[in-house]
Formats: structure tokens, C-alpha cells, sequence
């Protein structure tokens, strides 16, 4: 397991210690490395970008971010495991994160909570907030070296495959990490597998939406697109509300009785194949 990428840790920075009795915080194994960004005010770009590419700006930001994140929000510590910053500097979020990855493990980071419908364990897995807001914007070559750089390094200590990069969008209802990077991460797991002599073809670096079972309960994107096929093929799901309530629990039966496959209201990968969704 080796871990290359320089990382300036909470002491170098100056952090606040976490709240009294938070640490040491939960160590959890990874199974993700998840990319978000940071969209912290209306133009946080270059050239409007909070750390001006510089160090000192980039350990300005961090302190920016645990205050916020432990004032504002009531965390424990900074709610990520690391940040990346326009000027390329990566640094240590919440306290033993660096520790804990060069020996394979996470500290449960404060971002990428599971939201119903989405991929489970983000929180359990390094997270990256990456300065600036990259719904439109594009990263300048070397923040992105300094994510592939990180990324790799990651990958390597934690034994995580370079297809297992994925965004905060995977994971929880947001539009982190902005559409540009999201549609990005391709690029991303192939430079990094490129970094660690590891070869994948395009299609197995793809962002393939992560396929979970829909049911009573679940919410969110993948509902309503369940409800708009249901309707599409004849099926009263009530109103496409995002909630899988009743009405699309008896939808989704009587498309599986129509179909001749077990009427259980689970949309597993068989109910989502045979929808075409
Ligand atoms: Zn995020």
C-alpha cells in the first residue's frame, strides 16, 4: 500500500481541534473514493476563487470551511476528508483522515450521507471537496492534477478500483459535484488507472447509475423516472411525485403480474430491465 500524494495535515494548517469527545472519530473500510465540490459562494472560480491558487490562501479556505462546518452546521470537525484547492494543494479535513488512509482505512466523514434510492456507504469512504463550483465551470489542469494525483494515491492504499470513483450525486439528492465534473469522472478513473499501470475498457469506465432496488419508501430522481415509465406503459402510478407510496407500489405489481414475473412491488434489476429503465 503506498501513498504518494502530498497532503498538508490539520496540525500544518492549524486546525481547531473537533468538538470534546468526537475523537478519535469512527475508522470505517472504504469502498469508494467520492468527489464533490465545494459551490461555497455565488463565483468561487478562478479568478474569483477563494485561495487564489496560493498556499496560504488554500490553508485560509480549510479554517473557512471547519468553522463553517462545525459553527454552522454543528459538526464535529470539517465534514470532509480532504481538499483539493485551484492551486493544486491538497489538504487534510477531518482530523486523522491521512492516517487512516495510508493504512487502508476511512474516518467516517460528515458528507455523502445515503439518501433513499442511491448508492449506500458514501459516508464511509474518503471524500474530496474540490474548490470551486463546477456545474459549468472547468478544472484547470492543475487542480485536476492534484485530484488524479490524490485519487490515485487513495485507490492504491485503500485497495479501491479506479472504476469506484464516483460523485456525491451517486449518493445523496444533490447536484455535487456539478455537472462538468460528474460528466468528468470517466476521464478521471482513466487517468488515474493510467497512473497505476491499470488498464479498463471505456465502456467499464463509464458513470453507470448505480443500479438499487426501488420499493415502498424509497424517493428521489429514480422514482420519478420509475413512475414516468409505469405511466408510459399503461400503469397508474398516481402522480410522478418521487415518493414510491401505494399507488406505485400497486403499479409496479400489476406491471409485474402483466409481465408474468412475481407481483413482490421490488424493482429489482429483472422489473428494471423488463421496464426498459
Ligand atoms: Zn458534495
Amino acid at each position: 500500500m503506498t501513498f504518494t500524494a502530498k497532503v498538508i495535515t490539520t496540525s500544518e494548517w492549524g486546525a481547531n481541534a473537533p468538538k470534546a469527545g468526537t475523537f478519535p472519530f469512527r475508522r470505517t473500510i472504504p469502498q469508494y473514493v467520492i468527489v464533490h465540490h465545494t459551490a461555497h459562494k455565488a463565483d468561487p472560480n478562478p479568478p474569483n476563487d477563494s485561495s487564489k491558487g496560493t498556499i496560504e490562501g488554500a490553508m485560509d479556505l480549510a479554517k473557512t470551511f471547519q468553522n463553517s462546518h462545525m459553527n454552522v452546521n454543528g459538526w464535529s470537525d470539517s465534514g470532509h476528508n480532504f481538499l483539493n484547492t485551484t492551486g493544486g494543494f491538497i489538504l487534510e479535513g477531518r482530523h486523522g483522515s491521512l492516517d487512516a488512509v495510508k493504512k487502508g482505512e476511512c474516518i467516517q466523514s460528515a458528507h455523502a450521507a445515503q439518501d433513499p434510492g442511491k448508492l449506500p456507504n458514501g459516508n464511509r469512504s474518503p471524500g474530496i471537496e474540490n474548490e470551486g463550483n463546477f456545474m459549468n465551470f472547468s478544472m484547470i489542469d492543475k487542480q485536476w492534477e492534484s485530484l488524479v494525483e490524490l485519487c490515485a494515491s487513495l485507490c492504491d492504499s485503500c485497495n479501491i478500483s479506479p472504476k469506484d470513483i464516483r460523485g456525491h450525486r451517486d449518493f445523496s439528492n444533490t447536484q455535487c459535484p456539478g455537472d462538468w465534473l460528474y460528466n468528468q469522472l470517466p476521464r478521471l478513473r482513466k487517468d488515474v488507472a493510467n497512473k497505476l499501470g491499470l488498464q479498463f475498457t471505456p465502456d467499464e469506465l463509464e458513470n453507470d447509475s448505480p443500479v438499487v432496488n426501488l420499493k415502498v419508501g424509497s424517493t428521489g430522481l429514480p422514482v420519478i423516472k420509475l413512475q414516468e415509465k409505469l405511466r408510459e406503459k399503461g400503469f397508474n402510478p398516481g402522480a410522478a411525485d418521487g415518493i414510491f407510496g401505494e399507488n406505485t407500489l400497486k403499479a409496479v405489481k400489476e406491471f409485474q403480474r402483466s409481465v408474468g414475473i412475481k407481483d413482490d412491488g421490488i424493482v429489482g434489476p429483472n422489473t428494471r430491465k423488463l421496464l426498459g429503465l
